[in-house]
């Protein structure tokens, strides 16, 4: 019995882990590697196992960088079921639809500047095609029921609260007499999110799989948060320029509108046009509406009373791009919620380029902004932006809102570690090597953890886990 980590060992994203009995081998995520274009051309090599010996599948959540790779495993002879929660099934499909869209556009724009430049061609990673083939692979799931995904492998889902859908897996492994236990963390969720429910905690496992990616910080309070938001709203109770928030679409666009529909009233957004301008979002509105029975006690209580979680009388979700242009006509009185996130493309760069040369116009930035971004330059206050090659100068007013990350701090890792009993040994994936190495420092130190992080390829004996980190 071995685990091995082949993706997201010492990094961010290509959530991949490897679990084997002597006849059997299940793979924990198959996510798409993210960030500098070296990086990203790592997605175009081979599995470095045989995809086609694989009996089963088990994804923790939709986000691409746990999901992103599963066609191209379909592609190189995987036959078994990809199990998953129900929720994750239908993000998953929008979610992948998306990835190779957007892959396709890449490549198209890579092959025009390759051609010229007389180096061979790239191919997309997977087509439409190869998507509808890994939906079909598909095998929903609820929390909390234990489903034998091969012989000797058995799973069971907990509700992870990181977005909808999201699971830790508690993997059971019995072979001749032994039977060891392991807890894949997936992504941790911020404890107080909106809609969400705090992560679970669990108490037995023989190895603990756990990620990472703030393990070096500590985010503010959700109540904080709230109370910043609360600042901006009444800031701008006088004003009725456009208000301008970039937003990831599955996540936060649902978390953003929720809250406001929750604080409606108190923030006066009556007054307003709400539009949410991104196909995708609206699409995953739908999931979210979909999945009531996963909502945190205020959210069941806030739907019990409103009915949906996410509509507001003066909502509009803008579906086609006329009704995107048609937004781009209003001087005043609109509030624009669409993506990119990061504003590196999509919808809101119309409508930042529509607006931030006006005094009288907000961005609100609520989420990480990496450097070299458009929003990184917002929120850094550069007065003029370059958008299409034109220069625009910035005259708009930014707000940044902090601690809406999806992922859990370092306490919020802590706590749910010290729930397991007899401190079971841990490896961390899924962080950047500093901030590893920050969290199992003080998981040793605090709660006597014996704590490292996952060295890509290197497999973990689960026989022996006595000489773990020894
Ligand atoms: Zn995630």
């Amino acid at each position: 019995m071995k685990l091995t980590s082949y993706g997201a060992a010492e990094e961010v994203t290509g959530s991949c882990h490897l679990i084997e009995t002597s006849n059997h081998k299940v793979l924990f995520d198959c996510g798409l590697i993210q960030g500098r274009r070296k990086d990203e051309l790592r997605n175009h090599d081979p599995f470095p196992f045989n995809p086609a010996e694989l009996d089963a599948v088990v994804l923790s959540h939709a986000h691409i960088d746990h999901c992103g790779r599963l066609p191209m495993l379909i592609d190189q002879g995987f036959t078994g079921k990809i199990h998953c929660h129900d929720a994750t099934a239908d993000l998953v499909q929008i979610l992948l639809k998306d990835s190779a869209n957007l892959n396709a556009r890449d490549v198209e724009y890579r092959n025009r500047k390759r051609k010229r430049a007389g180096k061979p061609l790239l191919t997309p990673l997977y087509n439409q095609e190869d998507v509808e083939n890994t939906l079909d692979k598909l095998a929903p799931m609820q929390y909390l029921t234990s489903v034998k995904v091969a012989p000797g492998v058995s799973i069971k889902l907990y509700d992870a609260g990181h977005i909808l859908g999201s699971a830790m897996v508690e993997i059971t492994l019995v072979e001749d007499d032994e039977t060891r236990t392991v807890v894949f963390s997936g992504d941790l969720g911020h404890r107080g999110s909106p809609i969400l429910r705090d992560f679970s905690c669990l108490q037995k496992a023989d190895l603990v799989l756990m990620e990472s990616t703030y393990g070096n910080r500590l985010h503010r309070d959700w109540s904080e948060t709230v109370k910043e938001v609360q600042e901006i709203a009444s800031a701008l109770s006088s004003t009725r320029g456009n208000i301008l928030i970039p937003a990831f679409s599955v996540g936060r666009s649902q978390m953003i509108l929720y809250t406001m529909a929750r604080y409606f009233k108190e923030w006066d957004l009556e007054r307003w046009k709400i539009f949410l301008d991104s196909p995708m979002a609206i699409r995953a509105c739908e999931v979210y509406l979909k999945h009531t029975a996963l909502y945190d006690e205020q959210a069941a209580a806030f739907y019990k009373k409103n009915g949906p979680l996410l509509s507001m009388p003066n909502l509009t979700f803008s579906q086609t791009a006329d009704q995107s242009r048609a937004i781009n006509a209003m001087q005043t009185g609109a509030i624009v919620i669409a993506g990119s996130g990061m504003c590196t493309g999509g919808r809101i760069i119309h409508h930042l380029k529509h607006n931030l040369w006006r005094a009288d116009a907000h961005v609100i930035i609520a989420g990480y902004q990496a450097h070299g971004t458009l929003g990184r330059k917002l929120v850094d206050g550069k007065k003029t932006v370059k958008i299409w090659g034109e220069k625009i100068v910035v005259r708009a007013t930014i707000h940044t809102v902090g601690g809406l990350s999806a992922h859990a701090d370092q306490q919020g890792m802590m706590d749910w570690y010290a729930s397991f009993e007899d401190t079971p040994p841990v490896l961390l994936v899924h962080g950047e090597v500093k901030a590893m190495q920050v969290l199992a420092d003080r998981l040793t130190s605090e709660l006597g953890a014996r704590a490292r992080a996952a060295q890509p390829g290197k497999s973990t004996d689960l026989l022996a886990l006595d000489k773990f980190g020894r």
